[in-house]
Protein backbone atom coordinates (compact mmCIF):
# COMPACT_ATOMS: atom_id res chain seq x y z
CA UNK A 1 0.00 0.00 0.00
CA UNK A 2 1.26 3.24 -0.43
CA UNK A 3 2.68 5.77 1.96
CA UNK A 4 0.17 8.25 2.76
CA UNK A 5 1.37 12.62 2.99
CA UNK A 6 -0.33 14.65 5.28
CA UNK A 7 -1.91 16.02 1.97
CA UNK A 8 -3.96 13.34 2.04
CA UNK A 9 -5.71 13.80 5.66
CA UNK A 10 -7.92 15.75 6.76
CA UNK A 11 -8.84 16.74 10.75
CA UNK A 12 -12.37 15.90 12.02
CA UNK A 13 -14.26 16.28 14.82
CA UNK A 14 -16.42 13.72 17.13
CA UNK A 15 -19.58 12.82 15.38
CA UNK A 16 -21.75 12.96 18.25
CA UNK A 17 -20.33 16.10 20.15
CA UNK A 18 -18.36 17.78 17.19
CA UNK A 19 -15.60 18.06 19.33
CA UNK A 20 -11.90 17.96 18.92
CA UNK A 21 -10.28 15.04 20.01
CA UNK A 22 -7.60 14.63 22.29
CA UNK A 23 -4.49 12.97 21.29
CA UNK A 24 -3.57 9.30 21.83
CA UNK A 25 -1.41 7.86 19.43
CA UNK A 26 0.80 9.97 16.74
CA UNK A 27 0.92 7.68 13.78
CA UNK A 28 2.16 10.41 11.60
CA UNK A 29 0.09 11.54 9.49
CA UNK A 30 -2.52 10.29 11.12
CA UNK A 31 -3.25 10.90 15.18
CA UNK A 32 -5.73 8.19 16.74
CA UNK A 33 -8.03 10.71 19.66
CA UNK A 34 -10.58 10.33 21.85
CA UNK A 35 -13.02 13.19 22.61
CA UNK A 36 -13.07 14.48 26.10
CA UNK A 37 -17.23 14.30 26.25
CA UNK A 38 -18.35 11.49 24.83
CA UNK A 39 -14.98 9.04 24.92
CA UNK A 40 -15.51 8.29 21.72
CA UNK A 41 -12.11 7.34 20.18
CA UNK A 42 -11.62 8.38 16.33
CA UNK A 43 -8.71 9.03 13.90
CA UNK A 44 -7.91 12.70 13.03
CA UNK A 45 -6.29 13.60 10.68
CA UNK A 46 -7.74 10.85 8.75
CA UNK A 47 -7.78 9.98 4.76
CA UNK A 48 -9.51 12.76 2.91
CA UNK A 49 -13.01 11.22 1.20
CA UNK A 50 -10.59 11.05 -2.22
CA UNK A 51 -7.66 9.28 -0.74
CA UNK A 52 -9.66 6.71 0.60
CA UNK A 53 -11.81 6.01 -2.32
CA UNK A 54 -8.26 5.51 -3.81
CA UNK A 55 -7.25 2.85 -0.96
CA UNK A 56 -10.80 0.61 -1.33
CA UNK A 57 -10.26 0.55 -5.19
CA UNK A 58 -7.35 -0.89 -4.83
CA UNK A 59 -7.66 -4.78 -5.62
CA UNK A 60 -5.04 -5.84 -2.82
CA UNK A 61 -7.92 -4.39 -0.52
CA UNK A 62 -10.44 -6.67 -1.33
CA UNK A 63 -8.00 -9.75 -1.96
CA UNK A 64 -6.70 -8.82 1.54
CA UNK A 65 -10.51 -8.83 2.88
CA UNK A 66 -12.25 -11.75 1.18
CA UNK A 67 -8.98 -13.25 -0.32
CA UNK A 68 -9.20 -16.32 -2.95
CA UNK A 69 -9.80 -18.52 -0.61
CA UNK A 70 -10.21 -21.99 -0.99
CA UNK A 71 -13.49 -23.50 0.28
CA UNK A 72 -11.58 -25.38 3.13
CA UNK A 73 -9.25 -23.31 4.32
CA UNK A 74 -9.19 -22.03 8.03
CA UNK A 75 -10.84 -18.27 6.72
CA UNK A 76 -13.56 -19.90 4.92
CA UNK A 77 -14.16 -21.96 8.23
CA UNK A 78 -14.52 -19.11 10.31
CA UNK A 79 -16.64 -17.47 7.54
CA UNK A 80 -18.79 -20.08 7.30
CA UNK A 81 -19.02 -20.19 11.68
CA UNK A 82 -19.43 -16.44 11.89
CA UNK A 83 -22.49 -16.68 9.36
CA UNK A 84 -23.92 -19.58 11.24
CA UNK A 85 -23.76 -17.91 14.32
CA UNK A 86 -25.06 -14.50 13.03
CA UNK A 87 -28.08 -15.91 11.42
CA UNK A 88 -28.95 -17.99 14.33
CA UNK A 89 -28.57 -14.43 16.44
CA UNK A 90 -30.75 -12.93 14.29
CA UNK A 91 -33.21 -15.66 14.27
CA UNK A 92 -33.39 -15.39 18.48
CA UNK A 93 -33.52 -11.84 18.12
CA UNK A 94 -36.59 -11.29 15.70
CA UNK A 95 -38.78 -13.77 17.69
CA UNK A 96 -40.91 -15.03 14.61
CA UNK A 97 -40.98 -17.23 11.16
CA UNK A 98 -37.87 -16.30 9.19
CA UNK A 99 -39.94 -17.20 6.17
CA UNK A 100 -39.99 -13.93 3.59
CA UNK A 101 -38.54 -11.83 6.56
CA UNK A 102 -36.71 -9.33 5.05
CA UNK A 103 -33.24 -8.50 5.19
CA UNK A 104 -30.75 -5.82 4.78
CA UNK A 105 -26.74 -6.22 4.50
CA UNK A 106 -24.72 -2.61 4.53
CA UNK A 107 -21.46 -3.79 3.10
CA UNK A 108 -22.13 -7.08 1.45
CA UNK A 109 -18.92 -7.64 0.22
CA UNK A 110 -18.79 -10.60 -2.84
CA UNK A 111 -22.20 -11.52 -1.16
CA UNK A 112 -21.45 -15.08 0.80
CA UNK A 113 -23.64 -13.79 4.37
CA UNK A 114 -26.58 -12.65 2.21
CA UNK A 115 -26.37 -16.08 0.20
CA UNK A 116 -26.48 -18.05 3.27
CA UNK A 117 -29.24 -15.88 4.93
CA UNK A 118 -31.19 -16.27 1.49
CA UNK A 119 -31.25 -20.21 1.99
CA UNK A 120 -32.83 -20.33 5.20
CA UNK A 121 -35.52 -18.14 4.23
CA UNK A 122 -35.01 -14.60 4.09
CA UNK A 123 -36.04 -12.09 1.28
CA UNK A 124 -32.18 -10.32 0.91
CA UNK A 125 -30.66 -7.33 -0.40
CA UNK A 126 -27.37 -5.98 -0.15
CA UNK A 127 -25.47 -2.56 -0.46
CA UNK A 128 -21.86 -2.72 -1.31
CA UNK A 129 -19.57 0.19 -2.14
CA UNK A 130 -17.45 -1.63 -4.18
CA UNK A 131 -18.35 -2.33 -7.86
CA UNK A 132 -16.18 -5.79 -8.23
CA UNK A 133 -17.62 -7.06 -5.42
CA UNK A 134 -21.11 -6.16 -5.93
CA UNK A 135 -20.70 -7.42 -9.15
CA UNK A 136 -19.61 -10.53 -7.90
CA UNK A 137 -22.76 -11.05 -5.65
CA UNK A 138 -25.13 -10.37 -8.60
CA UNK A 139 -23.22 -12.31 -11.37
CA UNK A 140 -22.13 -15.29 -9.50
CA UNK A 141 -25.44 -15.65 -7.08
CA UNK A 142 -27.76 -14.15 -8.64
CA UNK A 143 -28.05 -11.56 -5.42
CA UNK A 144 -29.65 -7.90 -5.29
CA UNK A 145 -26.48 -6.14 -4.57
CA UNK A 146 -26.77 -2.47 -5.41
CA UNK A 147 -22.74 -0.95 -5.49
CA UNK A 148 -23.45 2.53 -3.86
CA UNK A 149 -23.49 4.78 -0.75
CA UNK A 150 -26.31 3.32 1.14
CA UNK A 151 -27.80 6.98 0.67
CA UNK A 152 -28.16 6.40 -2.89
CA UNK A 153 -29.21 3.12 -3.01
CA UNK A 154 -32.67 2.53 -4.75
CA UNK A 155 -34.37 0.55 -1.95
CA UNK A 156 -37.66 0.87 -1.17
CA UNK A 157 -39.83 0.12 2.08
CA UNK A 158 -38.70 -0.96 5.47
CA UNK A 159 -36.69 -4.14 6.50
CA UNK A 160 -37.38 -6.55 9.47
CA UNK A 161 -33.58 -7.38 10.07
CA UNK A 162 -30.70 -4.93 8.88
CA UNK A 163 -26.76 -6.35 9.05
CA UNK A 164 -23.83 -4.47 9.33
CA UNK A 165 -20.70 -6.90 9.50
CA UNK A 166 -17.27 -4.53 10.25
CA UNK A 167 -18.45 -1.50 8.99
CA UNK A 168 -19.45 0.62 11.03
CA UNK A 169 -15.68 1.51 11.69
CA UNK A 170 -15.18 2.68 8.25
CA UNK A 171 -18.10 5.04 7.54
CA UNK A 172 -17.56 9.21 7.19
CA UNK A 173 -19.91 9.83 10.09
CA UNK A 174 -21.52 6.93 12.35
CA UNK A 175 -24.32 9.07 13.72
CA UNK A 176 -25.44 9.58 9.87
CA UNK A 177 -25.14 5.93 9.23
CA UNK A 178 -27.24 5.02 12.07
CA UNK A 179 -30.06 7.58 11.21
CA UNK A 180 -29.99 5.52 7.62
CA UNK A 181 -30.38 2.44 9.22
CA UNK A 182 -33.11 3.93 11.54
CA UNK A 183 -35.13 5.13 8.43
CA UNK A 184 -34.66 1.48 7.16
CA UNK A 185 -35.42 -0.66 10.05
CA UNK A 186 -38.80 -1.48 11.00
CA UNK A 187 -40.25 -0.18 14.40
CA UNK A 188 -40.21 -3.76 15.74
CA UNK A 189 -36.98 -4.87 13.36
CA UNK A 190 -33.91 -5.54 15.15
CA UNK A 191 -30.11 -4.50 13.52
CA UNK A 192 -27.06 -6.58 13.72
CA UNK A 193 -23.60 -5.22 13.76
CA UNK A 194 -20.04 -6.34 14.65
CA UNK A 195 -17.14 -3.92 15.28
CA UNK A 196 -13.31 -3.61 16.23
CA UNK A 197 -13.49 -2.22 20.09
CA UNK A 198 -10.95 -0.10 21.31
CA UNK A 199 -11.63 -1.27 25.02
CA UNK A 200 -10.82 -5.01 24.02
CA UNK A 201 -7.44 -7.21 26.04
CA UNK A 202 -5.27 -6.38 22.48
CA UNK A 203 -6.19 -3.13 21.94
CA UNK A 204 -5.04 -2.49 25.90
CA UNK A 205 -1.88 -4.74 25.52
CA UNK A 206 -0.55 -3.65 22.29
CA UNK A 207 -1.97 -0.14 21.85
CA UNK A 208 -0.71 1.64 18.84
CA UNK A 209 0.98 -1.89 17.92
CA UNK A 210 -2.48 -3.15 17.93
CA UNK A 211 -3.34 -5.25 14.71
CA UNK A 212 -6.64 -4.00 14.49
CA UNK A 213 -6.09 -0.06 14.84
CA UNK A 214 -5.50 0.51 10.80
CA UNK A 215 -5.70 3.82 11.47
CA UNK A 216 -6.32 4.54 7.32
CA UNK A 217 -9.56 2.48 7.34
CA UNK A 218 -10.94 2.15 11.08
CA UNK A 219 -11.15 5.73 11.48
CA UNK A 220 -13.70 5.39 14.32
CA UNK A 221 -13.01 3.14 17.02
CA UNK A 222 -15.50 1.91 19.64
CA UNK A 223 -16.40 0.48 22.50
CA UNK A 224 -19.72 -1.21 24.02
CA UNK A 225 -20.66 2.05 25.69
CA UNK A 226 -19.44 4.68 22.77
CA UNK A 227 -21.81 1.79 20.69
CA UNK A 228 -24.55 2.89 22.92
CA UNK A 229 -24.00 6.61 22.60
CA UNK A 230 -23.47 6.82 19.29
CA UNK A 231 -26.60 4.75 18.33
CA UNK A 232 -28.88 6.83 20.58
CA UNK A 233 -28.00 9.74 18.67
CA UNK A 234 -30.36 8.49 15.89
CA UNK A 235 -32.94 7.27 18.14
CA UNK A 236 -31.65 3.38 18.24
CA UNK A 237 -30.98 1.33 21.53
CA UNK A 238 -27.71 -1.06 21.65
CA UNK A 239 -29.93 -3.96 23.08
CA UNK A 240 -27.10 -6.94 23.34
CA UNK A 241 -23.09 -6.74 23.05
CA UNK A 242 -21.36 -9.88 22.96
CA UNK A 243 -17.60 -9.85 23.57
CA UNK A 244 -17.06 -13.60 24.00
CA UNK A 245 -14.75 -15.61 21.32
CA UNK A 246 -15.89 -18.53 22.48
CA UNK A 247 -19.54 -17.79 20.89
CA UNK A 248 -20.22 -18.49 16.93
CA UNK A 249 -21.12 -14.98 16.08
CA UNK A 250 -18.26 -13.97 17.52
CA UNK A 251 -15.40 -17.19 16.81
CA UNK A 252 -12.09 -16.38 17.85
CA UNK A 253 -12.20 -12.68 17.33
CA UNK A 254 -10.43 -11.27 20.64
CA UNK A 255 -10.88 -7.96 19.49
CA UNK A 256 -14.36 -7.53 18.13
CA UNK A 257 -17.69 -7.66 18.74
CA UNK A 258 -21.02 -8.38 17.80
CA UNK A 259 -23.99 -5.83 18.84
CA UNK A 260 -27.77 -5.85 18.67
CA UNK A 261 -29.78 -2.73 17.90
CA UNK A 262 -33.38 -1.88 18.18
CA UNK A 263 -35.07 1.39 17.40
CA UNK A 264 -36.19 3.35 20.48
CA UNK A 265 -39.92 3.83 21.56
CA UNK A 266 -41.68 6.26 20.03
ZN1 LIG B 1 -17.93 13.19 21.56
Amino acid sequence: MSTWLRDDTEAVACCVCHHEGRPLYDLDPFGVVRCPRCTLVFVSPRLRPEALQRLYEAPQYHQGVYGEEGRFSPAMFLQRQWTNGRLALAERELDRKVFGTRLLEIGAGHGLFLDAARARGYDVNGVELSETAAAHARDTLGLTVHSSQLADAPLEGRFDVICAWDTLEHVPDPVEFWKAIRGLVADDGVVLFSTPYFSSAPSRLLRRRWWTLKPTEHIWQFTPRTHRTVAEQAGMQVTRTLLNPLSKANLTRLDSLVGVARPRER
